[in-house]
């Protein structure tokens, strides 16, 4: 904390009532900090040396309650006089059977009731490095209380004032004494949404600046018409139409091509919706109007399989694709560059290797960024540079998010949702087994393979502990051998420790269908596509977050057959485990998913928004507040609908903190 601002905006945790008291009975271990009045009937210093704790008991006219001490116990035992009343304060929590409080908060009643109180009290977040400086909550309250007398009558108002008026806001100044300086839990409330509103808004504001600000600086490429590629894939190539779902994204890109802006556009859609499709006929729209086009995965495996279908929907029209990734030889990788240059290779599919500077096109218009989530703000915006003006933006991601996070964290993208599977998909079924249910679960995956599927068998691999995972997936890919012997089974395996070569070798036996087993890392969670593949075993799934479960799971259920998820779990779960699981079995939503991952883990821990920054907020929460969070977007894209350069007079206030927060200067630059 370095200003009052830091200081004032340092909020309170929660609020305790001092004119409520607990009786030890109605004691749970689920409770936050109480109070509770009684007598102390003995103080006694057990242990010895380091181990030493002082343990007093008092009682109420309902039980018996332990304090403890295991610091400071020279300076507390002098102040606990047997017989004497108190009021003491902490958390309850359960100790053989009885509960406890350690560290108690401890005052005689006779001065408790000296002291004049409101009733509510602010508890602020504090740490051990503050309260060895005096600074716990208590500390930092009468700082707090200092600062609101020195501020007072000078608190700047942040909000214009017909936004006040017509919400009946409070100003930032009482907002910021009555979070403080608790009246009512209804007047919390009313301050609170006050100065979650502000944070909000701003945060809305500034995105949405920097949306319109490039909206209009960047002139879009303008693909005028629907041509003869794009219908001739619709009509003769695809052997099945387009669900609505995709026909309505397709809309909104080709409005956004067709318009002179520049597109910034995000596709979110479940694994298996259908996005690669989209983005095709996007690159199609851009190829007809004689741009190039390019696409963009996270990884190598990824890349070949978009490369390799796309090129197969493209042959009937003659179209090359191109493929550019780390393992492309030397001299073919000139060869790409020069057609590129040249613009006679049209469209070009790759890793993260197409952002070299050596790769330059002769005129692209569109480039589309698979899983985008994968990808950091600096290698898209590398993209941006790619053309002398930058080119259409349609990113893709198959890990929805909730959609008031989605505003904050892709909140300068227009966003498109393809909310529908193509038909005829039935729901992948998903059972959670624990480990002593193993034998039932491997003959299972041989009746399966039996029938002529393919299965998927999934083992974690954590960083931290990678030795101990390979080994795991090793005794894990034995043990399956053993059950499913050569030559009558084949088994492929694919682990980050492999050539990429041998990876893609064996990607490609069982993509043939060469091999029934497929055992592997993770490197396969993102994108891989063998429709004859039906059950996903996930082993020790109780160590993979929601969204991991849901995008490997999302590996099958890609073709006719029906198809199986297999969670498989040690016998202990946590509270979490168990509720991700349960979640799991319980729902093939990627949305819904989303949200329990959300409430499970905080916002700031999805996938993808890490980086964002955005999540770093004062008082507001996105899963709580999503209320709020849509209402401040809507208000900030009203008025600057009306008003793009805040020079209303009655907006300058809203200019004028945007500027301050900026250090001065307004980020034009961002790029999404
Ligand atoms: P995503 O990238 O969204 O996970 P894909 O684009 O890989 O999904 O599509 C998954 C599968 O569904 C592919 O085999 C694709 O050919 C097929 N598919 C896409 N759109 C349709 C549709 N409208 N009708 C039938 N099948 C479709
Ligand atoms: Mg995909």
């Amino acid at each position: 904390m370095y200003t009052w601002q830091d200081l004032i905006e340092h909020y309170p945790l929660r609020y305790i009532d001092r004119s409520q008291f607990y009786k030890i009975s109605e004691l749970h271990p689920d409770l936050q900090n109480i109070q509770i009045k009684g007598k102390v009937v003995n103080v006694e210093e057990l242990g010895g040396g380091r181990k030493s704790r002082l343990v007093a008991r008092l009682r109420d006219e309902t039980g018996l309650l332990e304090l403890v001490w295991f610091k400071g116990i020279k300076y507390i035992k002098p102040l606990l006089k047997p017989g004497l009343e108190y009021v003491v304060f902490g958390k309850p929590s359960l100790f053989n059977n009885r509960f406890n409080l350690s560290h108690p908060e401890i005052v005689p009643v006779v001065e408790w009731n000296k002291r004049q109180r409101s009733g509510l009290e602010a508890v602020y977040p504090s740490t051990e490095k503050l309260r060895a400086r005096y600074l716990d909550s208590k500390g930092l309250r009468k700082l707090i209380e200092n600062l609101l007398l020195e501020v007072h009558g000078k608190v700047e108002e942040t909000l214009p004032s017909y936004l006040l008026n017509d919400y009946k806001l409070m100003s930032r100044e009482k907002a910021f004494l009555e979070v403080h300086r608790p009246n009512t839990h209804e007047i919390i409330r009313k301050a609170e949404a006050r100065l979650k509103f502000d944070e909000l808004f701003y945060i809305q504001m500034k995105i949405l600046r920097s949306k319109v600000a490039n909206k209009r600086k960047f002139k879009g490429f303008v693909f005028k018409e629907v041509g003869a590629n794009f219908n001739t894939l619709y009509s003769d190539v695809l052997p099945f139409d387009l669900t609505g779902a995709q026909k309505q994204v397709l809309k909104d890109i080709r409005k956004d091509t067709a318009s002179g802006y520049h597109m910034n556009r995000l596709v979110q859609g479940d694994v298996g919706s259908g996005k690669t499709l989209v983005a095709l006929m996007s690159m199609l729209l851009a190829i007809d109007n004689g741009y190039q086009t390019c696409l963009m995965a996270p990884t190598e495996i990824l890349a070949q399989q978009h490369q390799s279908s796309i090129q197969e929907l493209l042959d009937p029209l003659g179209l090359e694709v191109g493929l550019l990734t780390g393992s492309v030889k030397t001299r073919d990788r000139k060869g790409i560059h020069e057609a590129l240059e040249t613009g006679e290779l049209k469209i070009l599919v790759g890793t993260h290797a197409l952002l070299e500077d050596k790769v330059k096109f002769k005129n692209l218009a569109l480039a589309v960024i698979d899983e985008q989530h994968r990808f950091g703000v600096a290698q898209r915006s590398k993209l941006w540079k790619k053309n002398t003006s930058p080119p259409h933006i349609l990113v893709m991601t198959a890990t929805p998010i909730p959609r008031t996070l989605a505003m904050t964290v892709y909140g300068d993208l227009d966003t498109s949702i393809i909310d529908e599977l193509p038909p005829g998909r039935k729901p992948i079924l998903t059972r959670h087994f624990r480990d002593n249910q193993r034998l039932s679960v491997l003959s299972f995956i041989k009746q399966q393979i039996d029938l002529g599927r393919q299965v998927y068998v999934v083992y974690p691999l954590i960083e931290e502990s990678e030795t101990m995972d390979y080994k795991d997936l090793m005794d894990g890919y034995e043990s399956i051998v053993r059950y499913f012997p050569r030559p009558k089974y084949q088994l492929s395996i694919v682990h980050g420790r492999m050539k990429p070569a041998d990876k893609d070798y064996e990607m490609q036996m069982f993509a043939e269908g060469k091999t029934q087993i497929m055992v592997a890392t993770t490197v396969i969670e993102v994108g891989v596509n063998v429709p004859n593949a039906s059950v996903m075993v996930i082993e020790s799934a109780e160590r993979f977050g929601l969204s991991q479960l849901h995008q490997l799971r999302g590996r099958v259920g890609r073709g006719g057959e029906q198809s199986y998820c297999i969670l498989m779990t040690g016998q202990k779960l946590s509270k979490e485990s168990k509720t991700r699981m349960e979640t799991m079995v319980k729902t093939n939503d990627g949305f819904e998913i989303s949200e329990v991952d959300m409430k499970l883990r905080g916002p700031g821990n999805i996938e993808g928004t890490q980086q964002s920054g955005l999540m770093e907020m004062k008082i507001a929460n996105i899963v709580q507040d999503s209320k709020i969070v849509s209402f401040a977007r809507t208000k900030a894209l009203e008025i600057l609908e009306v008003d793009p350069d805040l020079t209303d007079p009655e907006n300058q206030i809203i200019y004028q903190n945007i500027q301050k927060s900026m250090g001065g200067k307004i980020n034009w630059g961002r790029i999404s």
